[in-house]
């Protein structure tokens, strides 16, 4: 259980999703790195004492051009794959659309996608040149927030829920959050997302807000 009483990976939305074949593994290299680095970090993965044992972080990038990723279709790590060290192309679904104002997500692929999806979809609904949202789960980070200066969504406000799209986009009016590419989630315990026009851009400001948190509260 999280802070709001919340259940890590419960899916809230109106998920349409269809079966399908993998994507193909050209799309899927990078992230899948980085997604390798997250899971060796903590940052993505599963813990018995964590979050009631269920799998915790998500990626994922815009789709090609040829997969509709100018109008919006992304590609992302499916439902409770937290716990696998390395994913293969059987663990990532196509989003095909994404409405996060009447909380419905077209997903297609050989796995269901994220319970995070939705709030993935509006980052790049809110930005076309954006290429990459990470979503982690952090204690230094999320703890360390103001201090570190990061946005925050309010706390009362859900993950995956309509009104978390609306939180984020006031915080893309109001904060510099656009700028930093990176926010904290006030009511989802230790949760971050980390996006850039790029995975390396991404992970990289992830890495760096880490180390900025672990020097506050260095022993030297
Ligand atoms: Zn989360």
């Amino acid at each position: 259980m999280s802070k709001g009483g919340e259940r890590e990976g419960v899916i809230k939305f109106d998920c349409r999703y269809r079966p399908g074949v993998p994507l193909d593994s050209e799309h899927l290299r990078e992230l899948n790195a980085w997604r390798k680095i997250l899971f060796q970090l903590e940052l993505i993965g599963q813990h018995p004492a964590r979050y009631a044992g269920l799998g915790f972080g998500n990626i994922s990038r815009r789709a090609p051009r040829s997969l509709g990723g100018e109008g919006g279709a992304f590609i992302i790590s499916g439902t409770q794959t937290g716990g696998i060290p390395e994913l293969d192309a059987s663990h990532y679904a196509l989003i095909r659309e994404c409405d996060p104002h009447h909380n419905r997500v077209e997903a297609e692929g050989p796995v269901a996608p994220s319970s995070e999806s939705l709030t993935h979809g509006v980052l790049y609904g809110l930005d076309p040149e954006l290429g990459c949202v990470m979503h982690v789960h952090s204690p230094p980070l999320w703890h360390q927030a103001t201090r570190l200066g990061l946005p925050v969504t309010r706390e009362d406000v859900p993950y995956g829920t309509p009104d978390m799209a609306a939180e984020v986009a006031r915080l893309w009016r109001e904060s510099s959050v656009r700028s930093l590419g990176i926010f904290s989630m006030g009511g989802h315990e230790d949760g971050i997302l980390a996006f850039a026009q790029t995975c390396a851009e991404a992970g990289t400001i992830l890495i760096r807000s880490l180390a900025r948190a672990y020097a506050l509260s260095s022993p030297v």
